[in-house]
Formats: structure tokens, sequence, C-alpha cells
């Protein structure tokens, strides 16, 4: 099927959507940007809402001052996400004076929480669309198009998902995201997603097989599946057997998945990634802490001790996996003993990352009332000391890749030497080489010759 492909016409165009109907397309002079903050969902849903804005004649720019439509994409999970949300919006502000036709709309997670809040506090702003109503953009759109009034529809936060309908139009060149699942039923005391972004609800799979089918045609080598907690997909299979039925479409080199909850990480999907072809030997398995009386308080409803054995069962079925993890310091009423705890349990674990976080304080989560908060300083001092073991760690288990070979899927020249390229390995280490004729896109033999806490550096051989 040729996909998006443009007539000869000057202001409309002749494309095709997902399921092979031509649509046609209006006004193709008008310029799409969009500011796209926060996880790999916003990412994949910002891709999403091109498409769908393409359908009424949007192309994106990466220039701001061409834009007719700046949509920001937001995220709240931490306060300094919306803080430069806030920032961005204001800067807007003289633009939209200069450009009185310029529409501004806001989306995502803060969109979600603020709702018309923040048309109250900045009126340049056109339209707030929640979570649950991104797939309605171009509809909001073209009505403001028309009628040049406010919108704000944040009304179904568990609301319809984007279905396949219009393929996203996507960003990079090796590795692209397709979301399987919306939402999150878990309510970790902490977190403010399941209230921005809804009860799960799980794509079909035909049209996840229909997407990766078109990325891979389109020359992506790399598809990470995505949802809040992957392993309790439901739409109409377990989350191993979609794993195993995407591993086995042509010309799909290598498979990825995020984020997995450690409560739902099941056998099968252990033994999906021991027998999978393209499917890398890379967990990131969010832990969060490393004491039970602190879990408990996060209400992840796993101990330490079960998650230690849930690693080894998956370091004994796949070989050379590795393992990452995100973790929060500064929960309210974290003690200095607990705090131990967890550089102990970092030790005895030993992640290959760590993605480390302050607690930041989300109104609207229970552990926002918890009356025992930890003070800013103290917080720093722990994150400081909990990102030194973990620095440690994280170096020696790269060292052990030192006089290794390993298979690398080339990303791209280095930002500060074009001689040099990075790609990363099947276990997502980032490999830096010196290039000669590979491609962005191969996959090449290196060898390791020099490990740092972040990456390994090494040099192209003989296949
Ligand atoms: S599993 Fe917990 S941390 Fe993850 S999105 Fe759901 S509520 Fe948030």
């Amino acid at each position: 099927m040729n996909l998006w492909a443009k007539s000869k016409s000057k202001n409309y165009r002749n494309d095709y959507t997902a399921n092979g109907k031509c649509v046609t397309m209006r006004g193709m002079d008008k310029k799409l940007k969009i500011l796209t903050y926060g996880c790999q969902m916003n990412v994949a849903d910002s891709e999403r809402m091109a498409g769908l804005l393409s359908t009424i004649g949007y192309t994106l720019t990466e220039n701001l001052e061409d834009a007719d439509l700046i949509l920001i994409n937001t995220c709240c999970v931490r306060g300094t996400a919306e803080d430069k949300v806030i920032g961005q919006i204001g800067r807007f502000k003289t633009l939209k004076r200069q450009k009185p036709s310029l529409i501004l709309g806001i989306t995502g997670c803060m969109a979600q929480k603020e709702g018309a809040e923040l048309i109250k506090r900045a009126p340049h702003i056109d339209f707030v669309l929640g979570t649950g109503q991104s797939f309605e953009v171009a509809k909001v759109v073209e009505s403001i198009e028309r009628e040049r009034n406010h919108f704000v529809d944040t009304s179904n936060v568990s609301g319809d998902i984007f279905t396949g309908e219009v393929f996203p139009i996507r960003g990079g060149q090796v590795s692209t995201f397709v979301p399987i699942m919306y939402g999150c039923n878990n309510f970790c005391t902490y977190c403010i997603v399941p209230y921005v972004r809804g009860r799960e609800r799980s794509r079909k799979p035909e049209e996840i097989f229909a997407e990766v089918r078109q990325a891979v045609a389109e020359g992506f080598k790399e598809i990470t599946l995505l949802g809040q907690n992957v392993n309790s997909y439901s739409g109409g299979m377990t989350f191993a057997e979609l794993l195993t039925a995407v591993d086995k479409i042509d010309g799909l080199e290598r498979l990825r998945f995020m984020t997995s909850h450690p409560k739902d990480l099941s056998d099968e999907l252990i033994a999906a990634i021991a027998d999978g072809r393209s499917i890398c030997e890379h967990i990131h398995l969010p832990v969060q802490y490393g004491s039970d009386k602190i879990l408990k308080r996060m209400n992840r409803v796993y101990t330490v001790e079960k998650y230690l054995r849930l690693a080894e069962k998956i370091r004994a079925a796949v070989p050379n996996v590795s393992i990452t993890t995100d973790l929060i310091v500064g929960f309210p009423g974290e003690t200095d003993e607990e705090f131990s705890e967890t550089l102990n349990f970092l030790r005895t674990v030993k992640f290959d990352a760590a993605f480390t976080f302050i607690y930041s304080k989300r109104s609207g989560t229970p552990a926002a009332k918890f009356e025992d908060q930890i003070d800013d300083e103290t917080k720093h001092r722990r994150l400081n000391e909990l990102m030194a073991v973990q620095n440690e760690i994280s170096l020696a288990k790269n060292l052990e890749l030192v006089d290794k070979t390993v298979e690398v899927l080339v990303e791209g020249a280095s930002k500060t030497d074009e001689k040099i390229y990075t790609g990363r390995t099947r276990s997502n280490k980032l490999v830096l080489f010196e290039h000669g004729t590979e491609k962005i896109g191969d996959i090449v033999p290196v060898k390791i010759n020099q490990a740092q806490t972040w990456l390994v550096k090494g040099e192209v051989v003989d296949k």
C-alpha cells in the first residue's frame, strides 16, 4: 500500500489511511509544530496527532515562527515538567500577538489535570484537550479554524483511544514506538498517571500488527511496544502472546517493550523473551524503592524479596539480559535505615542502569497528603548517595563487556563528533565507535575496548 503518497496538486493531495481508504487532504500549506514533554507515550501520542492533523492539511515544521498551529503535548508527572510548560505557554503570548491567526492548543496530562484553568490563566490558548479526547484533535482544530472559539474538553479521562484509522507520522529513522494500551489501574500512591490517563484500555491486536508492519515498511528496524503497564495488556490475548506474534513480523529486527510492573511479570512472558527472535534481552522493571515498608506505602504490592527472586528468574532464563529500573528517593516517611536498605538492595540486585528521581509531590495523589514529607536538602543528599552507588555498579556491569563483541544497531552520528557513530546493543547499552562504511540502521559487530558509566566504546570488526 502506498502510504501518504502525494498527488501532484499544489494544495490538495490524495493520501491513504491505515485501512487503505483514500482521503483528500485540504490546505497543504498549513504548518504544525508540536512540542512534546514527558515520556515515550507522549512522543507516540504526538506522532499520532500529527497523523490526524495531516488529514486536514497540516504538515510538520521545525520552525515555530512558520507554524499556523502549535500543540504543546504536556506532562505532569513531576513539578519541573509542569513549570517548563507554564514557561513555554507564557513565551507564546508574543508570537500570538504577532500572528493572531496562530492556533495554540494544549494536550496531554497537564491539559487533563488543569483543564479550563489553563485558558483562564493564559487566554491566548485556543484549546485544551484532555488525554481521553486527543483522538478528536483534527475535529477540534477544524472547528477553531471556522469559529475562532475557545474549546476545552477533559470530560472523559478513560475515553476512547486512538484507533488505527490513521497512521502516525513518525520521527526518527531507526526506532519507533507503538502504543498497545493506555491508562493504568494500579494507583501507586505517588503517581498522577491513573488520574490523568484514566483506566487501562488495550488496543486490538490487529491494529497493533498493522502499525508494526507499516513502521517496518517505512524502514524502522526497532519497535518498542508501549503501555504504562504492558503486562496487564487485555486486548484478547496475553501480553506474552502479543509479543510473540509481533516477533514473527517479517523485517522487524528488534522488539522492545516498556514499562513492566513487577507484580504482573509472568513466567509466560519470561519464556517469550527467552524464545524470541527479535525480542531484545532487556527488561526495564521499575522497583521504585528497596525497602518493604516504603514499597507498601507506595502501594507497589510486592516485596523486596519477591523482586529479587523475579530478577534471578529472569537472569536464569534469558542469557546476557540487562535489567534497568526506576528509583524514587525522598518518599514521605523515608528513614535513614530504609534508605540504607535501598543502597544494600542496589548492591544485591546489581541493575545495569537506574533512572533516579527525587519524590515530587503531586496534588490529588494520596502521598501528597502524607504528613511526613522529607525536606529538600535530605532528598538531594540521598539522591547523590544513591547515584554514586548505582554509578559504580553500572560501570562494573559495562566493564564486563570489554573484549566482547556485541551486535550494535546504528542510530546516527554523535552530536559532538561526526566521525563517531552511536548505537545500541540488544541489551540496550549505548555504544560509540568510529565509523567506516556503516550506515544508519545497519546492525554491525563491535568489539568493546572501553567502558564508562553510561556507555561503552569499541571498534567495528569483521562479521
Ligand atoms: S504502575 Fe504505578 S507508577 Fe506506573 S503508571 Fe501506574 S500508578 Fe503510575
